[in-house]
């Protein structure tokens, strides 16, 4: 038995205090906003465990100028932001090389099939069960041009294991009849579900495991501070000693692996949310809609229309026109919404690859790294969570690590 400081008590903080302490370690939380208020607030909500086609891909190549220069383009830069982008970015164009792109696709393939079994623990439990919604995912494209340059995509998919259909307009109409009738293709994965709320899944994951001992501080790591046998956190000043740290800070967690030896080439995808109350009776499982990079999820308290890629740091100012589109696709692709009562802004922990980084630190194999799940941080919390109890316990994890090492970048 270990103490245990995880920073971040986001979607990967929580699963992995979940997996610490069914191996009965004792852990602390540290996240000054408390739980799940980052990145995991405001996601889709979708277990999509059929995404394992990074943004990192081929088609970055031919989409680029309409990304950049298309007004209904669901990609944008912050060109103020660019002079502190370009390496990452340079790295994010090479992971899009056909053979590099496969490499990662097959890395997130093999994390992917063990994301279901990952939330078993977790959703064994009633009281965490009741935010599941079993419906699979219904992918959309307006054109047939922009379904057949997705295609390569999808074989790639079907060679690493996902299941789908591909549905005409008419299926499509069947299945949710409150669509506009602008879809010429659908895919629909099979076995998939998503979160009724993702926050109040966490906070109900949180309100357990604290009966059964978590304890959260709410204040900011400055420092992580590796040495022989454990390594300290300093949080508001005070600085704790501990048996392990796990890094669970989301997009901010490259500064941490600096502290522990690693360079890591991480930044930040910002993405939006828009919501409409009390709408979710008009479709009865996640839409996504390909060309304008967005799933309407139906949620407990109305529809959330959620994604969109803003390559920017980490600045507060939204993008007007980023909320506008959402607002405007959305209710051209369901006539019946009315007005959205709010929006999010929320930041992607990306690497320019596209994987995530489950590994010991380079100075100490008491800090474990778990960050940078891009699209995918509420998919893969579960089997995220148990790769972090296996490092500590020295356990065989489910999967061969290796593409998920901190030190892949070479840097
Ligand atoms: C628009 C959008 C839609 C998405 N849709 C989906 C989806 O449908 N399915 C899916 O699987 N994923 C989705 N994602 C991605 C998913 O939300 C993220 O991958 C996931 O939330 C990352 O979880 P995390 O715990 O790593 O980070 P976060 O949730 O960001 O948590 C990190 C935590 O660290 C804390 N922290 C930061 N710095 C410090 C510090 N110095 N000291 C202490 N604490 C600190 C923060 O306060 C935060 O709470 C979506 C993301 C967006 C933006």
């Amino acid at each position: 038995m270990s103490e245990i400081a995880i920073v971040g008590a986001g979607f990967i903080g929580l699963a992995s205090a979940a997996s610490l302490m069914r191996d009965g370690h004792r852990v602390t939380l540290f996240d000054p906003s408390g739980v799940g208020q980052g990145a995991s607030f405001g996601n889709a909500g979708t277990f999509a465990h059929y995404a394992c086609i990074p943004v990192n891909n081929p088609s970055v190549f031919r989409d680029l100028p309409r990304y950049l220069f298309s007004g209904d383009s669901p990609f944008r830069l912050r060109y103020q932001y660019l002079p502190h982008l370009v390496p990452w970015l340079a790295r994010f164009m090479m992971s899009s090389l056909p053979r590099r792109y496969e490499a990662s696709a097959a890395a997130l393939a093999a994390l992917l099939a063990q994301a279901q079994e990952g939330y078993a623990p977790l959703l064994a439990n009633a009281e965490l069960a009741r935010f599941v919604r079993s419906r699979e995912c219904l992918y959309l494209y307006s054109n047939a041009a922009s379904f057949d340059a997705a295609r390569p995509a999808l074989d790639l998919r079907k060679k690493l294991g996902v299941i789908f259909d591909v549905l005409g307009r008419n299926e499509i109409r069947a299945l949710e009849p409150s669509l506009a009738p602008i879809f010429e293709r659908g895919v629909l994965f099979s076995d998939s579900w998503h979160f009724s709320d993702p926050q109040g899944f966490l906070q109900a994951l949180f309100e357990q495991l604290a009966v059964q001992g978590l304890t959260l501080e709410r204040s900011t790591v400055s420092a992580v501070e590796p040495s022989g046998d454990g390594a300290s956190v300093t949080a508001d000043g005070v600085t704790r000693r501990f048996g392990h740290v796990v890094i669970a800070t989301g997009a901010r967690s490259a500064k941490f692996a600096r502290q522990c030896g690693d360079v890591v080439p991480l930044d930040t995808e910002r993405g939006y949310h828009v919501r409409y109350p009390g709408a979710q009776q008009l479709i009865s499982r996640p839409v996504g809609w390909a060309e304008r990079g967005f799933y309407m999820t139906p949620m407990s308290d109305g529809i959330r229309v959620a994604g969109t890629v803003e390559l920017g740091g980490f600045s507060d100012t939204r993008n007007r026109s980023l909320l506008d589109l959402l607002t405007f696709s959305s209710r051209r692709a369901l006539p019946g919404l009315e007005t959205p009562d709010n929006s999010w802004l929320g930041f992607r922990p990306t690497l320019p690859d596209g994987v995530p980084v489950l590994a010991r630190s380079r100075a100490s194999e008491r800090v474990i790294y778990a960050f940078g799940h891009q699209h995918l941080g509420l998919t893969l919390a579960g089997v995220s969570g148990r790769i972090v109890a296996d490092l500590v316990a020295r356990r065989a994890p489910p999967l061969d690590l290796a593409p998920y090492a901190a030190t892949r970048f070479g840097v």
